[in-house]
């Protein structure tokens, strides 16, 4: 397969980092651009992240040296020498809104982490096991931006893919029909370690701004479907979300509550879990995990500290199902926040559209 040229816009950042680790060495992708503010344009990577790299893995030998782009004043010169950029920058909302159309209007395809997007009616988000078909809405976006080959496509927020897959081979047979979600989020899903975010030992913080909102309503969207030019979003389940930051490293848990319509057995669920399998398995995309959703019989599993890396930390660990007194069902589910959660996720669904050949 051929390698498409790829731009990391906001590389010196949390989630930019991890993009780095992903894609060196990625079997698809050639990293030849990285771009971030003023502050770092004009240095060498290793000089504009300085003593900022958060990951436990060291900085790529190889990116040492690129001289990092300026990443709003450079967007044309960026476009031609890519196939396609991954966008991960901390700005206002409508500031990355506006830069992310000024990609794709340069014919440069952005693939997101950012939220700024996820509800622009003809942007795909897409968990690529969930609802790949999403991104056939791309060619009804390009015709909006005039552009050939420019579009955005996003991922959701990390605090849903923990639950949202657990539900998701549930959905059609067995009819969701309203699920409450717990979750405890790992403190890098706010850019943040322990050396930085000292008040978090000992502690629980029972608010992440905006996290309750999007963990209730990105998930109708990816439930949706296309009608004419736009996503049309699910009306069902209902959802009710609470987010709290807890003191782990990475990793987010929920405590998952839900009822059918058509109650199943738990052996059918554990089933439908075991047998789940999507469209990046089929393909068999360089990031998928072989098994997307892995049940654990232990009572005290899954945890994140032991689970979270299962699979390159792109698979997701449920347990502890068993009924419930208020809701049919309850379990926990964990997943990597900034692996399937954040960066890894974003490169599993360009994987996905570069073998439906959107980046060609
Ligand atoms: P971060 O560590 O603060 O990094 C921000 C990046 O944005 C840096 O590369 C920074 O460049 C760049 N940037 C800031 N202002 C800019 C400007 N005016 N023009 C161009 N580049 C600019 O943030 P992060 O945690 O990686 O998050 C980035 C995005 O991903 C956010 O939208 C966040 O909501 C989303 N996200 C984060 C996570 C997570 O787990 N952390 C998960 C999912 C989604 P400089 O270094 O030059 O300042």
């Amino acid at each position: 397969m051929k390698k498409y040229k790829v731009g990391i816009i906001g590389a010196t950042g949390m989630v930019g980092q991890r993009f780095c680790l992903i894609l060196d060495k990625h079997p698809w992708f050639e990293i030849v651009v990285l771009a971030a503010s003023q502050r770092s344009a004009g240095k060498t990577f290793k000089e504009a992240v300085g003593g900022k790299w958060k990951l436990a893995d060291p900085m790529p030998e190889d990116l040492e040296n690129i001289v990092v782009m300026n990443a709003t004043d450079d967007v044309e010169k960026i476009a031609s020498m890519v196939d396609f950029c991954f966008c991960a920058v901390d700005m206002k909302k409508d500031e990355i809104k506006a830069l992310e159309e000024r990609y794709a209007k340069a014919e440069c395809p952005i693939v997101s982490n950012n939220s700024a997007h996820r509800f622009t009616p003809d942007v795909p988000m897409v968990i690529p096991e969930i609802n790949p078909d999403h991104i056939d809405i791309i060619p009804a976006q390009r015709k909006r931006l005039g552009t050939k080959k420019g579009f955005i496509a996003v991922k959701s927020n990390c605090s849903l893919q923990s639950y949202v897959p657990a539900l998701a081979p549930l959905m059609a047979k067995y009819k969701v029909t309203k699920a409450l979600a717990c979750t405890y989020q790992a403190i890098s899903g706010a850019g943040r370690t322990f050396e930085t975010f000292p008040e978090i030992l000992d502690n629980v913080i029972p608010y992440i701004g905006g996290e309750e909102e999007k963990s209730e309503k990105e998930p109708m969207k990816i439930w949706g479907h296309i009608e004419g030019d736009e996503i049309v979003n699910a009306t069902e389940p209902t959802i009710t979300a609470q987010c709290l930051r807890v003191p782990v490293s990475d990793g987010h848990t929920a405590a998952v509550f839900c009822s059918f319509e058509n109650k199943p057995s738990k052996e059918e669920i554990l089933a439908a879990w075991k047998d789940f399998s999507g469209v990046p398995q089929q393909l068999k995309l360089p990031s998928a995990p072989k098994q997307f959703l892995h049940y654990f019989e232990e009572d005290d599993r899954p945890q994140a500290k032991l689970d979270r890396n299962l699979e390159g930390g792109m698979a997701v660990s449920v347990g502890r199902l068993r009924e419930d007194t208020l809701f049919d069902y309850k379990f926990v589910c964990l997943s990597h926040n900034t692996l399937r959660g954040a960066a890894g996720g974003a490169v599993l669904l360009a994987e996905l559209l570069a073998a439906k050949g959107y980046f060609d």
